[in-house]
C-alpha cells in the first residue's frame, strides 16, 4: 500500500503531541519500552485517530505525480472506503 509510511506517521506525529489530541491520554507512551508498538488509544469509539491516518494518506495518494495515470485507483477508494468506516461522519 502506498503511503503507508505518512499514515503511520500521523500516529507518531500525534503521539508526541499527546495532550494536543483530547482522545490520546497525555501518559499513553509512560512506561514503553523505545520501540514498543502501542496501538491505538482506547475510549475512542469514532476512532479519530485511525480516520486521521488513513486522512493523511488518502492526501499523500492524491498528491502523488502518478494519480492521473490510474495506477493509485485501487488504493484511493480503499482508504476512502477506510474513511467512511472511521471518520465520524459529518
Ligand atoms: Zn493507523
Amino acid at each position: 500500500m502506498r503511503c503507508q509510511k505518512e499514515h503511520e506517521q500521523q500516529h507518531v506525529d500525534d503521539f508526541n503531541a499527546g495532550l494536543g489530541n483530547p482522545w490520546i491520554p497525555s501518559d499513553f507512551c509512560k512506561g514503553k519500552k523505545n520501540g514498543f508498538r502501542p496501538g491505538l488509544p482506547k475510549g475512542d469509539p469514532q476512532n479519530q485517530e485511525e480516520c486521521r491516518g488513513y486522512q493523511k494518506q488518502l492526501d499523500c495518494l492524491q498528491n502523488s505525480p502518478i494519480v492521473k495515470s490510474g495506477a493509485l485507483d485501487n488504493d484511493i477508494n480503499y482508504v476512502k472506503d477506510k474513511c467512511k468506516q472511521f471518520c465520524k461522519q459529518q
